[in-house]
């Protein structure tokens, strides 16, 4: 605690799971012996840096970057680059953290990393995110290489800011190196089902745990929050296994409507006109906006939080269940707080936290790297196929290590332990790095 002072977010996600691998500390003296948990908590490098940049009228503006560089056992660092003005080291920090379990779970060879700027691109003009990016990569590109640390998008980095980022690179480096980054355009080494795949995984990882108890998405109301990337595609993948999104929202309030979230509305909104969400309101018959309202207060028997970290407190839950919702799957890291999961826990409600339930955005990236590594290039369907295949693998792992640790059912505890003991295996083979 005294080394990550005021790391608010990163103690958190620590906390979490070190208290879900006592199981497999036990069973594994070696772990200990070799103080793999100290290794594992302390980042392998994390790189600061000053961006400046100027706005349209020429004022000249400084933000600070941020890249952790977690842990390469299994694989170079992977993880997302996130502009956000709450952004600092505790937050970069907590998601690299979670990213190295994330990725060990997919099974690809991927280790963890996470980065970012205290930069809010909301109302910035397109050029002005052109400059930042291009400020951001110039001293990014140091660090960077598709054998040695490989970035993608998080919250206030989709497509475009990639497109950016990459043009950037490409000119300061001289290299088409494609595989530097992911969540790339199609038309520079993107792939298909990227933009989908985070969305998608979760709805399919809920999917998983509502067949474990023999139900299925079939006829029931979902809240999701948030209606950025995540939010957005798990709504379409809901609808399309049967389920209706009957609310979503963003940082100024939800909307709610009963014959099912129009999904081509919320893109057009969002992804098009980058306006608020309650534009929907305004133009969908029979919908509501409610300002600053908490979305979990409509009811619903599954819910997907797909905005940002602590976003869903313990009252929330408990609101929740009293509406009777039976399955949460995190499409955003660390959503649900520590408290809220215990609300969960104990009303027996199948929760998938973030680093099992949102890992199919980063199988994708992986899958993209396999592309670019080969020059290949996958159709959307069978990329699809591979996508709900790992998601599959990843809800059974979990559910199987919950089993065999004495925790049947407790996807937080067999996520962190199936994550955990495939990092700490490597690092003991690996020797002292
Ligand atoms: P986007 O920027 O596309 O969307 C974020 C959404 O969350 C927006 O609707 C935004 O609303 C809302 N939001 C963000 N911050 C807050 C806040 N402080 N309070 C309320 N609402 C907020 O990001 P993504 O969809 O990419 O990411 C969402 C979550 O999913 C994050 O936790 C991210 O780490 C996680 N994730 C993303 C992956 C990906 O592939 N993109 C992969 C795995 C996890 P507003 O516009 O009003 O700010």
């Amino acid at each position: 605690v005294r080394r990550n002072r005021g790391e608010t977010e990163f103690h958190q996600a620590v906390q979490e799971v070190l208290e879900s691998i006592g199981p497999a500390l036990d069973k594994h003296p070696e772990y200990a012996e070799h103080k793999i948990v100290e290794r594992i908590c302390e980042p392998e490098r994390m790189v600061t840096f000053r961006v400046p940049w100027e706005d349209d009228r020429g004022e000249v503006h400084v933000n600070r970057g941020f890249r952790v560089e977690f842990n390469s056992a299994l694989g170079p660092y992977k993880g997302g680059l996130r502009f956000h003005p709450s952004v600092y080291q505790g937050i970069v920090k907590f998601l690299g953290f979670e990213q190295i379990f994330k990725n060990a779970l997919t099974g690809l060879p991927i280790g963890g990393g996470k980065g970012g700027a205290d930069f809010d691109p909301k109302g910035r003009s397109d050029r002005e995110i052109m400059r930042f990016c291009q400020s951001f990569m110039t001293e990014l590109h140091r660090h960077i290489g598709e054998h040695t640390d490989v970035p993608a998008g998080d919250i206030g980095v989709g497509g475009r800011e990639i497109g950016y980022l990459f043009g950037q690179y490409k000119r300061i480096t001289n290299r088409y190196e494609t595989g530097v980054l992911t969540g790339k355009h199609l038309s520079f080494g993107g792939a298909e089902v990227r933009t989908e795949a985070t969305g998608y995984g979760c709805a399919y990882f809920v999917r998983e745990m509502l067949a474990a108890r023999g139900e299925s998405f079939e006829g029931k109301q979902v809240v999701v929050s948030g209606s950025g990337n995540v939010a957005t595609y798990g709504m379409e993948k809901v609808h399309q296994l049967g389920g209706t999104v009957v609310a979503c929202s963003d940082s100024t309030g939800y909307v709610y409507d009963e014959n099912g979230i129009d999904v081509g509305l919320v893109k057009q909104i969002k992804e098009v006109e980058r306006e608020r969400i309650s534009a929907y309101a305004d133009r969908r018959p029979g919908s509501k906006f409610v300002e600053r309202g908490a979305v979990w207060e409509v009811p619903c028997q599954v819910a997907m939080p797909s905005a940002t970290q602590n976003e869903l407190t313990a009252e929330d839950a408990a609101t929740l269940i009293a509406n009777g919702c039976m399955a949460v799957g995190e499409g955003a890291n660390m959503p649900a707080t520590p408290e809220a999961i215990q609300v969960f826990r104990e009303a027996g409600v199948a929760f998938g936290p973030g680093k099992a339930a949102n890992a199919g955005g980063v199988a994708t990236s992986a899958l993209e790297m396999q592309q670019n590594a080969s020059r290949e290039t996958w159709s959307f369907e069978r990329t699809e196929r591979r996508l709900e295949a790992i998601m599959k693998d990843l809800h059974d792992r979990c559910y199987a290590t919950a089993e065999e640790y004495g925790v049947p059912g407790d996807y937080v505890a067999g996520a962190n332990i199936a994550g955990f003991t495939s990092v700490a295996d490597t690092t003991l083979r690996l020797g002292l790095i």
